[in-house]
């Protein structure tokens, strides 16, 4: 038995080796499917608006709508294209988010620089008051200056999609609150609102693409299914964390802190 004993070890590295391949191979597989299933989510979501505004079109083109419904249809036809357009431009976003962290690029949205994220939150909230007016939620800004280094466009982007969200899943009536206050040292935002709340069985699911709790709130008001993984993507980018705190019928908290 001897001489075979010196070929344990070899055997036992191949065994391991082996054991790394098929977990690769099956990480592989899970990231193909996904890509599948994000490919079949996007077809569907684009067909929609578009088989309306081609319906709609066509019979205003063949003189089948009444003069008194025309503004309808092409206000309709105007939500449909506008609700295209979002769905492309989170679909670039998150592509190009990938991207970066495919290749390992930190640099793909332009060289780091220096951005205050109270400004950041200032700004978002000024560009979404007149959305907020139309729900009847009132938005309010506090904390102190809080610079980070990272791009002004993806901080911009993630603060919107979650004050968006505290907009959107709000009554009339409700409130949404953006703290940029520092935690330990470490810049931080949380947007909180009074709203609708998330169920504990779907919180952990919201981040990923095209999870909606409710797809009729979801596309009623314009979302597309994309902001929460959007706003994991662009943390990640800045490698600061992100928790949520939600409370159903009570309101939704979410927090992004960065690296000191
Ligand atoms: P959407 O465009 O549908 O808002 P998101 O990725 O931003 O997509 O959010 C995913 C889902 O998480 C939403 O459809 C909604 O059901 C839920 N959600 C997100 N933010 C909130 C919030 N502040 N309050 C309640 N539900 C929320």
């Amino acid at each position: 038995a001897a001489p075979y004993e010196e070929l344990d070890p070899l055997v036992n590295r191949l065994n391991e080796q082996r054991g790394e391949l098929v977990r690769r191979m099956a990480q592989l597989q899970d990231a193909d499917d996904l890509r599948r299933e994000f490919t079949a989510n996007v077809t569907h979501e684009l067909k929609t608006p578009i088989a309306s505004i081609s319906g709609a079109a066509e019979l205003m083109r063949d003189g089948l709508v009444r003069k008194g419904d025309v503004r309808d249809f092409a206000g309709r036809i105007y939500d449909d294209a506008q609700r295209l357009s979002a769905l492309v431009s989170d679909i670039l976003m998150l592509s190009k988010l990938d991207e970066s962290e495919r290749a390992g690029d930190r640099e793909i949205f332009g060289p780091a620089e220096r951005v205050d994220l109270r400004s950041v939150a200032s700004d978002v909230v000024e560009r979404l008051g007149e959305s907020a007016r139309r729900a009847g939620v009132e938005v309010s800004v506090e904390g102190v200056a809080s610079p980070v280094m990272g791009n002004a466009r993806l901080l911009d982007e993630l603060v919107s999609n979650l004050v968006e969200n505290a907009i959107r899943y709000n009554p009339a009536g409700g409130r949404v609150y953006v703290w940029v206050v520092p935690q330990d040292g470490r810049p931080c935002i949380r947007v909180t609102d009074t709203g609708i709340g998330i169920p504990k069985e779907d919180q952990g699911k919201v981040f990923e693409r095209f999870y909606r709790v409710d797809k009729g709130r979801s596309r009623d008001t314009g979302g597309t299914g994309l902001g929460l993984a959007i706003v994991k993507h662009a943390a990640a980018y800045h490698a600061a964390q992100i928790k949520l705190e939600s409370e159903l019928g009570k309101g939704t908290s979410v927090t992004v802190l960065f690296p000191a």
